[in-house]
């Protein structure tokens, strides 16, 4: 077990055996989950625009198939190691457990900025990881999709030419999710971990009786699953005070205008102070931007004092180096693994509740799951009747966390909880531990 210094996987590992022996889970079953089923290193390489060769290296981590078949993400990201593949591997194991969808958990990526490709490079690299995969991916065995820095264009050339290497064999669409609307893709899936997530704090909220009105909401992380969820809890009444990218973001106390930041941003705008709308001017909004406004760094961003604190890039930001000055009310992960076990340490002590990624981002993997579903039957379904699933999906998953609530308070422990027991139900009835005399096969643990 790999115990360097915020080591993702062993972030998983010390939460899955502290929870493990709280809940007195089967120590089997805790040692099955410790280690991912199967781990794929693949050598990529392919020709560059300028005639040469360049190899990279690719991975897919296939943590656990107890309750489906495998599915997760594909990064593309410099960060990508073998560690940090098992770690988000293993969390989709959990993820897909705590929503209770029929999936198991997996994770890819290629270590790349794919800022430094071309498009036809960046097609090329696509293909060549999905040839290297070969049959160990498919519609019934591992699915796919996207994550950190690859969307529905890449899902394409993925579908392509796994249906290639297939014999355009029928049903293939159903071998990844997060496709474009035109090849399979959902409608709603673009959206979903940002609705998802919303949809979680706005439940948590109610069940512990909090005001939802104009709570402010600082958001890291500005792709796909930040700036949607920007939008939509702007649009929900919430008040955006501070968004950032890579290279740091925005802050106005008055609250953005989200929607007028991401049309700038379509158009080429860098996320900087010449960005910063006010929300309450729409009439000013890219004219001139407002003198209250301030450029942050995002270690400013996430030590701002406001209502819900969203880290939605990746990895590894709340750390014991600036739990400490964190200020935030609550902390929604829409990031995977955004917080390391000391920083959580930390955030309990402060009595900070944090809604852990496990629950708070699983809206992606819902309508990957909705998408699945239409691509296997064929029968496309509303956007209004997706997102109306979705809704009530994360409403009824974050109610069942909350009823997992240990005395300490902490969710995250409480959502490993509901995902072990889940899991442990399906491995027991699998046979693939001997039950010991409290465990009942076809019951889940008792309380
Ligand atoms: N990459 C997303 C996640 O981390 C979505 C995975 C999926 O849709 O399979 O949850």
């Amino acid at each position: 077990m790999s115990k360097k210094k915020n080591s993702p996987f062993f972030s998983f590992t010390s939460t899955l055996e502290q929870v493990g022996r709280s809940i007195d889970a089967h120590p089997d079953i805790i040692a099955l989950l410790s280690v991912p089923q199967k781990v794929i290193e693949v050598e990529l390489p392919i020709e560059k625009d300028t005639g040469e060769i360049a190899i990279y290296q690719g991975y897919r981590v296939q943590h656990n198939n107890a309750r489906g078949p495998y599915k997760g993400g594909v990064r593309f990201h410099p960060n990508v190691d073998l560690d940090e593949m098992k770690a988000l591997a293993a969390w989709m194991t959990l993820k897909t457990a705590v929503v209770n969808i029929p999936f198991g958990g997996a994770k890819g990526g290629i270590t790349i900025d794919p800022q430094q490709l071309s498009d036809r490079e960046l097609q090329r690299l696509a293909r060549r990881y999905i040839a290297q995969l070969g049959n160990n991916i498919g519609p019934t065995n591992d699915i796919p999709a996207p994550d950190v820095n690859t969307n529905s264009q890449i899902m394409a050339w993925f579908t392509d030419e796994y249906s290639r290497l297939n014999n355009h064999h029928e049903h293939i669409t159903a071998t990844f999710t997060g496709k474009p609307i035109a090849l399979g893709g959902s409608l709603g899936r673009e959206a979903a971990t940002g609705l998802g997530g919303l949809t979680v704090l706005q439940e948590y909220l109610a069940q512990t009786k909090q005001t939802q009105s104009n709570l402010t909401i600082a958001v890291q992380g500005f792709g796909n699953v930040g700036s949607n969820f920007a939008c939509l809890a702007d649009q929900s009444g919430f008040k955006v005070v501070a968004i950032s990218d890579a290279e740091g973001g925005i802050y106005h106390p008055q609250g953005l205008d989200i929607p007028s930041v991401i049309k700038a941003i379509q158009h080429g705008g860098k996320l900087d102070r010449n960005l910063c709308y006010p929300k309450l001017s729409v009439e000013q909004a890219g004219s001139s931007a407002d003198d209250s406004c301030q450029q942050i760094s995002n270690q400013e961003l996430l030590e701002l004092k406001v209502d819900v604190l969203v880290p939605a890039a990746i990895e590894n930001q709340i750390t014991a180096d600036n739990a400490a000055q964190i200020q935030a009310r609550l902390i929604l992960e829409l990031a995977n693994g955004p917080t390391t076990p000391a920083a959580q340490d930390i955030l309990d002590q402060k009595k900070i509740p944090v809604i852990p990624d496990i629950l708070a981002n699983a809206g992606g993997v819902t309508v990957s799951y909705y998408e699945w579903t239409q691509n296997i039957q064929n029968l496309y379904w509303s956007e209004k009747a997706i997102n109306s699933k979705l809704r009530q999906k994360m409403q009824e998953s974050t109610r069942d966390v909350l009823s997992e609530q240990s005395p300490s308070g902490n969710l995250r422990q409480a959502a490993y909880a509901l995902a072990i027991r889940r899991l442990q139900q399906s491995m027991l009835l699998r046979g693939w531990v001997r039950p010991r005399p409290q465990d009942t096969a076809g019951h889940s643990l008792s309380h």
